[in-house]
């Protein structure tokens, strides 16, 4: 027997970030009980915002270099009342993504059996959809410039970044997620306004397309695309898309697909030349943090797409149909699915599915 050690880099982050990837850390030692060709080695962080008040760093300086040696970082959640969302997002979790050119993000926006959904009319078939989010540049690249601070005349730029490299590599993961997974590809731009960046989007999604005859495509503008997300989401399937329309449209889907506590996110470096992350995509929740209220499905959600991208699939559907076997069954969900289990029942309750059918 072959076994396979995946050195990982934990960090728990704040809040709810630290009860929910108990649960993650959970599940995926059970993986491992039940396969034990598949290994894990947890290290874990103290980095966050508590690490931050007391040290003014969000991580440890040489922080980029220990974790360039893992294989994978698992996170919870960043954030924390007091300390500024741009120092908590630039000092951790964007400084990851960009050092280790995380570029695709990949979020699932697939609506489970007996996950709540608010759009009447709409089941399980109609909602599910990959979307595919630039994740290095575009207006998030950190580029532009603030003129005449505290003038009558002050003026800020924020650039919107669109490199041909950039634009060209993630628009080719999606072609070819959607080549393996025999499922139609949707650029979502927005040609007509953007004059630069999205005829050049448009420009390189229309020129790799030829390379890829055997997908079926289709463009939509992004206002378009966020209506056509409610009243016709079965339009989509594999959807590739920049890092702001990306950001807002995922979390609409995350809204049309369960909710926060349900929504997973991983941002990869597809070569393996760095590790890639993969998190819960909601915030550290003060307002519910050491309670053991909050939900770790989505955590749980994220584990199944580490386990994707080590290779392990069919674990990865397991996780994916334990949490479906939970919310169908109703007995062991957080209140904000309806519930009253805690956090650690909510793993538990997975672990003893995973046990139940794999071991
Ligand atoms: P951020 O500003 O970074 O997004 P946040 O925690 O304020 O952080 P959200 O993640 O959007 O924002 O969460 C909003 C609210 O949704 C939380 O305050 C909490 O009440 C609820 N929530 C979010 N995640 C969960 C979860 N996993 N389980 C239960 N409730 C959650």
């Amino acid at each position: 027997m072959v076994i396979m050690t995946h050195k990982i880099a934990v960090i728990p982050g704040d809040g709810i970030g630290i009860e929910v990837i108990n649960e993650g850390v959970k599940v995926l030692n059970c993986v491992s009980q039940l396969d034990p060709k598949i290994q894990f080695e947890f290290t874990h962080f103290p980095w966050g915002c508590e690490f931050y008040s007391k040290t003014g760093r969000m991580m440890d300086d040489d922080g980029i270099e220990r974790l360039s040696k893992f294989d994978g970082i698992f996170l919870g959640a960043v954030g924390y009342p007091g300390v500024p969302d741009h120092i908590s997002l630039w000092g951790l979790l964007l400084r990851i993504r960009k050092s280790f050119d995380q570029y695709v993000n990949v979020r699932p926006v697939k609506l489970l059996k007996g996950a709540p959904c608010p759009l009447k009319e709409k089941s399980p078939k109609d909602i599910n959809m990959i979307f595919i989010r630039e994740n290095s540049e575009g207006e998030y690249a950190g580029s532009g410039s603030w003129l005449y601070r505290d003038k009558p005349n002050e003026v800020v730029i924020q650039d919107g970044v669109f490199s041909r490299v950039g634009c060209e590599r993630i628009i080719r993961y999606a072609f070819e997620l959607a080549r393996t997974e025999k499922k139609s590809l949707t650029s979502i731009s927005k040609g007509n306004a953007l004059n630069y960046s999205m005829v050049f989007w448009d420009q390189i999604f229309q020129q790799l397309s030829q390379e890829y005859p055997d997908v079926e495509t289709h463009s939509y503008l992004v206002d378009a695309a966020a209506m056509l997300m409610i009243t016709k989401p079965e339009r989509f399937e594999i959807v590739v898309t920049s890092n702001l329309f990306g950001d807002i449209l995922t979390d609409l889907g995350a809204a049309i697909a369960g909710g926060m506590g349900l929504a997973a996110g991983a941002n990869l470096n597809p070569e393996g030349n760095f590790p890639s992350m993969f998190e819960p995509i909601h915030g550290s929740a003060p307002d519910i943090a050491g309670k053991q209220l909050a939900n770790p499905l989505a955590t749980v959600w994220s584990a199944s797409q580490l386990l994707e991208f080590f290779g392990y699939k069919e674990w990865a559907a397991r996780l994916i149909d334990a949490i479906e076997y939970l919310l169908v069954e109703q007995k062991t969900l957080t209140p904000d699915l309806g519930g009253t289990a805690k956090t650690a029942d909510v793993g538990d309750a997975v672990v003893a599915y995973l046990q139940k059918h794999f071991a």
